[in-house]
């Protein structure tokens, strides 16, 4: 099964600084928005398993993917033009989530959230690779891609369907796991599925931001 390695990791001084809202402004609050980049730079492990599958049907809310359901909810259509779906997970590994955690509890809280928040820009760059072989691998077929799709981030696409998605992936490659509450293990660590097909006028795999839960709060919407 393909693994994607030696992902480059650009993480924007920006977007980072967006988390912080008006406290970007704060010199101390920016040093360490620089400190955090560095830092994840070096700490950041990114891999990603990928495959891809045949996607044989999508019925009512759910869809076959290889001989797999997946229950997607109410917006499973987002998959009906699909003809084979690109599924990944993408990990950037422990060590920054745990030097994160070890400088929350010793109560540097500035460094340990911005180095927390690094290490999300971090693993949105892996899955950015990810978006950009799915665009590769449509192209290739003179089809167009859906949005990224994930369980827990399109709505009415339960997070405990994760294990139906990973069941389509060999994570020991990269060295995650799921957790009995079918949680991604290292917790920085993401899986998504994207649709290829010819009926997609998309060139592009965007977020399906609009479809998502989290969106209100969500500093990284687009
Ligand atoms: S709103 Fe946030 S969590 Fe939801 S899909 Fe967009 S970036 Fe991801």
């Amino acid at each position: 099964m393909p693994v994607l390695k030696d992902v480059e990791i650009h993480i924007s001084i920006d977007e980072l600084l967006r988390a912080q809202g008006s406290a970007a402004q704060r010199p101390a609050v920016r040093e360490a928005a620089h400190w955090a980049i560095a830092e994840a730079r070096r700490l950041a492990e990114p891999a990603a398993v990928w495959a891809l599958w045949p996607v044989h049907e999508v019925d009512g809310e759910r869809a076959r993917v290889g001989e797999t359901w997946l229950h997607l909810g109410p917006h499973a259509d987002l998959l009906a033009p699909a003809r084979q779906a690109l599924v990944s997970v993408a990990t950037i590994g422990p060590a920054l989530e745990a030097r994160a955690n070890r400088l929350i509890q010793e109560g540097n809280l500035l460094e340990g959230f911005m180095l927390d928040s690094a290490g999300v820009l971090a693993l949105a760059a892996v899955g950015d690779s990810l978006n950009r072989l799915a665009e590769d691998l449509a192209a290739q077929r003179e089809w167009g891609v859906s949005l990224a799709l994930a369980p827990g981030s399109l709505v009415g696409w339960p997070v405990h369907d994760q294990k139906a998605l990973c069941s389509l992936l060999d994570l020991s490659a990269i060295g995650v796991t799921l957790n009995p509450s079918q949680v991604l293990v290292p917790h920085k660590s993401t899986s998504r599925l994207v649709g290829l097909g010819p009926g997609y006028t998309a060139r592009q795999v965007e977020s399906a931001c609009r479809f998502c839960p989290q969106r209100e709060t969500c500093w990284r919407r687009h």
